[in-house]
């Protein structure tokens, strides 16, 4: 940064002439900008990161906009330093911060905190290695590498340009290529000298690997990929629910609309809901458009500056990551895609609380791009777009490969008699998991709960093992031993006794992938069972070895949570068995059900993906639930019919809109007067409103003590979205006085 020198009075002068001064967005909770004055001979751009004083501190802002203010305005402080260089902002990522700020109630130096990443802020310099080439022709080199045979004193130079030969790349890491050699820098000079090699200090990009060719699309992926390219080559906004049954190919429409947005001039902007989950399909992207920048929020810092630069200069045109890519500062978007649009994650849980699917809409909006949500079972906001005429349709209704979708069978547990120890299989799960194994062929069991037990409880008077600081059961893990909160990670030993009457046998219920893990190995001797859950998706590249072991085939059985649903693609997978599919079905939520199908209709699609048919079985005590029968056909449409006038005759979304506010403290009667205190509030401000607006509650939260805070929520509904937005003014989320934390949620994904 430079520093930014004062003209001393002439600022604090209210008679004097027009002050120049920007309009800074500051990192600080405050709701407007804040104007600074330039020095004469400054020229600062909107977007320009600035440290300007706040107080007693110099606090880091982006210049929102510059103008010429009447001195009476004033008195103005100086801008204290600033970047020179092009701004970290673009006008697009400006605008839409922006946006983003206003519809979630953010301050605007929030807002662009989260639209440009720490490392970024910090100004952090992104590291170089050293690399080596080659350097003279093929020849020359074959020629100087014959005159170093039969000399011992030369070994460590043949070694090395033998190695540096050997390699296809134009740059080779100069410690690799030491390495592979066996040797120290100094012949690598000598080298260097002699004119065969050059060594360079290089940034560490992301690989290029093989191309790989496109496949012929298949009529409906033409069709869909033509319509969608059309728009971005228009630069008209445009958004596509990309609707496909699960193996359908959307994966490659989203490629071969990449490639053509790119060949336009444009660039392209891939959202996945969970970069770590998703191996398959940065290697496909990477296979086909060659660079791309994969951003995760666990890369080194320097290299996540690095690359912010590369997209800012166009250097690499595709960025592929989670929610938080919508603000990569890629010039000239025509084209934004979200994988599994319907994914929980794509919603950001901490302030600004944003969705996805909405933000993306503004950034398509401001760039002019076509904006494709694929899903095979589009959520219902998605869904409810198609309806009213705000997005098109696309349709991808058959396998690409030709496979057939699963034959899907729902067993009633009620009139079960289960096989094994803790009832988990029914006489046709274990039947069906034997033949299929028999067959060499692999089994995927899912269930949505890690851990053993999920439920730990005396049955002689009814105490239950519960977190102190949560109002929630814990979880019984039999590899650790120990009691786990799911909500706040506390941990205890199980006790061996009943703390309450001294009972002395615990009852362990409620069978978590553990216990499954643990069923299929006593049923299934010998097989090899697996288990993918957050549990085991801790160790660091676990994700991408079970999914390599389960294409070596080395895994015969794979045990998971809804971590298994997501892009697995293994043609040998022939059975998957849902141990319960109620579990989703019982949280006190108005997606519950939404959630429930969703999830099982993934799951489904993991089976049968090759040449041979895949078979899934559901095991519910709910068979008759709307859920269930539409997952069994794979009938997204169908389950929206009847899921749709549910929510308008609530008001829930996509019909009306809510905003949710929570209010918590460690004191349960802070926490219930603040949300009292809010919504006496709120109902001035919606008693001047026509009753557009409806407040519901307060209550306490399903989930009422989190993380020894008691917490209280109040609901506004409203059928007309904009009319929540002077709910979001009036109610910004903070710290309240007594330590009241208010949680402003708008468009919730969760209610608990
Ligand atoms: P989805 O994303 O809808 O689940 P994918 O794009 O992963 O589907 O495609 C499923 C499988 O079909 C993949 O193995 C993919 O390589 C293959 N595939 C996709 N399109 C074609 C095509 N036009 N021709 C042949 N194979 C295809
Ligand atoms: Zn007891
Ligand atoms: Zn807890």
């Amino acid at each position: 940064m430079k520093e930014h020198a004062p003209q001393g009075s002439l600022f604090d002068d209210p008679a004097g002439p027009p002050v120049r001064v920007a309009d800074v967005a500051v990192a600080a909770p405050i709701a407007t900008p804040l104007s600074y004055a330039i020095a004469d001979g400054v020229t600062l751009e909107p977007g320009t990161r600035v440290k300007v004083p706040l107080g007693p501190r110099v606090v880091e802002g982006f210049v929102l906009g510059i103008r010429t203010a009447p001195a009476q305005e004033g008195p103005f402080r100086p801008i204290a330093e600033y970047d020179d260089g092009p701004p970290i902002l673009t006008s697009v990522t400006l605008e839409l911060g922006t946006r983003l700020a206003r519809r979630y109630g953010a301050a605007p130096g929030e807002s662009f905190q989260t639209v440009v990443p720490a490392p970024v802020r910090a100004g952090q310099k992104s590291p170089t290695r050293r690399f080596v080439r080659r350097h003279a022709d093929a020849d020359a080199t074959q020629a100087f590498l014959r005159s170093l045979e039969g000399k011992p004193s030369k070994e460590k130079q043949r070694r090395i340009l033998t190695a540096l030969l050997a390699r296809p790349e134009p740059f080779v890491p100069l410690s690799e290529l030491l390495a592979a050699a066996d040797s120290g820098p100094s012949p690598v000079e000598t080298l260097a000298k002699a004119g065969m090699l050059v060594v360079e200090d290089r940034h560490d990009d992301e690989p290029v690997g093989p191309r790989t060719e496109a496949p012929v699309p298949t009529p409906e992926q033409a069709a869909a990929v033509d319509a969608i390219v059309a728009e971005a080559a228009a630069r008209r906004s445009a958004t596509f629910v990309l609707d496909g049954i699960t193996g359908s190919g959307k994966t490659e429409v989203y490629v071969a609309a990449a490639e053509r947005t790119l060949a336009l001039g444009r660039t392209v902007i891939m959202l996945v809901p969970e970069i770590a989950l998703t191996p398959q399909t940065v290697e496909r992207f990477r296979a086909r458009l060659g660079r791309v920048a994969v951003l995760h929020s666990n890369q080194a810092d320097g290299a996540r500056a690095r690359q912010w630069e590369t997209l800012r200069t166009g250097e690499v045109r595709v960025a592929l990551g989670p929610r938080s890519a919508l603000f990569a500062p890629l010039p000239d978007v025509g084209l934004i895609v979200l994988d599994e649009e319907h994914e929980g994650t794509f919603k950001q849980q901490n302030h600004p609380r944003y969705v996805a699917r909405d933000v993306a809409k503004m950034r398509a909006d401001i760039e002019g791009a076509a904006l494709v949500l694929g899903s095979a079972t589009p959520s219902l906001e998605a869904e409810a777009m198609v309806r009213d005429g705000r997005a098109r349709r696309l349709r991808l209704t058959v396998r690409a490969t030709g496979a057939a979708l699963p034959t899907v069978r729902v067993i009633d547990m009620r009139n079960e008699k289960p096989v094994g120890k803790g009832g988990l299989f029914s006489t046709a799960l274990y039947h069906r998991t034997r033949k299929t194994l028999e067959e060499g062929r692999q089994v995927l069991l899912f269930l949505n709960r890690r851990g053993f037990s999920t439920q730990v409880l005396c049955k002689r008077c009814g105490w239950r093992a519960r977190c102190t600081a949560c109002d929630v059961n814990l979880t019984y893990y039999q590899g650790t031993s120990s009691l786990i909160c799911h909500y706040c990670d506390a941990r205890s030993e199980p006790p061996s006794k009943c703390p309450d009457c001294a009972a002395p046998d615990v009852r362990y219920n409620g069978a978590g992938t553990e216990k499954v893990a643990e069923a299929a190995m006593m049923l299934f001797p010998g097989k090899r069972v697996r288990r993918m859950d957050g549990e085991t998706l801790r160790a660091r590249g676990a994700a991408e070895s079970i999914y390599a072991d389960l294409k070596a085939g080395v895994i015969d059985i794979l045990v998971g949570t809804q971590v298994i649903a997501k892009g697995l693609d293994i043609p040998n997978i022939t059975l998957i068995g849902v141990i319960n599919a109620d579990t989703s079905l019982l949280i006190p939520d108005f997606r519950a059900a939404e959630r429930t199908f969703q999830l099982l209709c993934q799951v489904a699609g993991r089976a049968g993906r090759g040449d041979f048919a895949g078979e899934v079985l559901i095991q519910t005590f709910e068979p008759a639930h709307y859920a269930m029968k539409f997952a069994a056909k794979q009938d997204a449409p169908g389950f929206a019919d009847v899921e749709l006038p549910m929510r308008a005759l609530h008001g829930y979304p996509p019909s009306g809109h809510l905003v949710r506010i929570v209010t918590q403290a460690p004191d349960a009667d802070a926490a219930r007067e603040a949300a009292q205190t809010l919504r006496t509030q709120l109902d001035a401000l919606t008693g001047a409103n026509d009753g557009r607006i409806a407040l519901l509650g307060p209550a306490p939260c399903p989930i009422p003590l989190l993380q020894g805070a008691h917490r209280f929520h109040l609901l506004a509904r409203a059928r007309v979205d904009a009319d929540l937005d002077a709910v979001i003014a009036a109610c910004p989320e903070r710290t309240m006085r007594g330590g009241v934390r208010v949680i402003v949620d708008r468009d919730p994904s969760s209610m608990m």
